[in-house]
């Protein structure tokens, strides 16, 4: 898939159907071709019915939009989701119950009932929510199969707030703090419905190799559980998400093969065959499928700086003005019909809409000659930034749009989510008189 001649016919056609307007000067588009050809790309390299077999399904929160989980449902996907919200999106979509897969590091009484209810595989956090678990079942066993979370405690990568195997990340039971491997061993000879394992070390700036060897360490425990109890009651590993995407070109899609070969490499016991997996993949499978498009409102100079005002800020983008040196984009120039600009011009900063001095999505960034009334565009934001929405200076969610066959005489577009409205924005506000309690 050639991921910039698909954008730049969707900034064309975005244009042709003027769906950025004075009042709707922001929007972001998924391309849905590029989105199922990454599922093809997952299936492809791990099979559902190869060895071993794979229930693949798609991190909630990194899209979590009614019309696209339906989409990806469709697909033949199962969901992954963390709160009841994202649990009633999933099924809303369309999800079976046996395809979702609920984790949170803080599930509520009600949480765990409602899954044990309905039917949901679970991993569990930490030893206490097991023990909630316990009163929840009262003897009997779930329908679907139940894990713990395993914190490998394998060590970070390059983003520490995205590294979730350090010796003290939040997530899941510890595997070699003093007294956990023990323990865990027990939890699961006492229980003979535990029969999963979850590891999510993997995400944005987690290499191959160090994804694989915290599955590794997991693998390795469900080889010691299963030693202990004299049978294979661990069947499945939950190997969770984290394939990096590379924000600075567009090469191509990311490739789940890289990861395959470094898992049979480093953990060739998950191929002998006794063990399933679960994969939870969020911005592998949509980053490279998105962008975000805004009008420029308005090109100053500041101190002989350049400086582009448009739309796309905090509220859609909060990390890469947040944190830019971790999670820069890239920005491209359309003009108000909707062709590339190219060369470059000057070094711009494109500061976003919102009412503090580093509202910046870039800067200092060479671009073409930008004026007001282009396009600016951040590409590889379909994974998380449509989630992310920050209500600074209740600032409208932008339209979402969904677009297939760009590159064909016969485009679609469809609706994802509509623009907020201003009356969406005054109600979310809270009430607007005080109610006594
Ligand atoms: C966020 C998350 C994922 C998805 O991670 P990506 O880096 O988007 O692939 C998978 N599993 C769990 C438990 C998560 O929290």
């Amino acid at each position: 898939m050639d991921i910039s001649a698909h954008r730049h016919a969707a900034v064309q056609q975005l244009t042709d159907r003027q769906l950025l307007s004075d009042t709707q000067p922001l929007c972001g588009v998924l391309d849905l071709d590029l989105i199922a050809a990454q599922v093809a790309n997952l299936n492809a390299v791990y099979p559902p019915a190869g060895s071993p077999k794979a229930l693949h399904t798609i991190a909630a929160k990194a899209a979590p939009l009614g019309a696209v989980l339906a989409e990806v449902a469709a697909l033949g996907m199962g969901c992954e989701v963390a709160s009841p919200g994202e649990l009633a999106l999933a099924l809303d979509a369309g999800f079976a119950p046996e395809q979702i897969v609920f984790d949170s590091p803080a599930k509520t009484r009600a949480e765990l009932a409602q899954a044990l209810e309905l039917g949901i595989s679970m991993n569990l956090d930490n030893f206490d929510e097991l023990a909630r678990l316990d009163a929840l079942l009262d003897g009997s066993a779930p329908l679907a199969p139940v894990g713990l979370r395993i914190n490998p405690q394998i060590g970070a990568g390059t983003i520490d707030a995205l590294s979730t195997a350090t010796a003290t990340s939040k997530f899941g039971i510890g595997l070699t703090d003093p007294g956990n491997r023990t323990a865990i061993i027990t939890a699961y000879r006492t229980r003979p419905w535990l029969t999963q394992l979850h590891v999510h070390s993997g995400s944005q700036g987690i290499a191959f190799e160090q994804n694989a060897r915290g599955i590794a360490a997991v693998v390795a425990l469900a080889k010691e559980i299963n030693d202990t109890v004299g049978f294979g009651q661990v069947r499945t590993i939950d190997i969770g998400g984290g394939l990096p995407v590379d924000f600075t070109n567009d090469d191509g899609l990311p490739d789940y093969q890289p990861h395959r070969d470094a898992l049979e490499e480093i953990v060739p016991d998950l191929f002998s065959g006794s063990l399933d997996i679960v994969t939870e993949f969020g911005r592998s499978l949509l980053a490279k499928a998105g962008f975000i498009a805004s009008s420029v409102e308005y090109v100053k100079y500041m101190g002989g700086r350049p400086i582009v005002v448009q739309h796309a800020g905090v509220q859609v983008a909060p990390r890469p003005v947040l944190v830019p040196t971790e999670w820069s984009l890239r920005v491209e120039v359309y003009t108000e019909a909707g062709q590339l600009k190219t060369g470059e011009y000057a070094e711009y900063d494109v500061a976003g809409p919102a009412c503090f001095a580093g509202d910046l999505i870039a800067r200092e960034r060479p671009l073409p000659a930008v004026a007001a009334g282009d396009i600016v565009v951040m590409p590889d934001t379909g994974a998380y930034y449509f989630t992310l929405h920050y209500s600074y200076n209740a600032l409208a969610r932008p339209a979402i749009y969904a677009c297939s066959g760009v590159t064909t005489d016969t485009p679609n577009w469809y609706v994802v989510r509509p623009q907020q409205s201003v009356e969406e924005i005054v109600a979310e506000a809270g009430v607007s008189e005080l109610i006594a309690i």
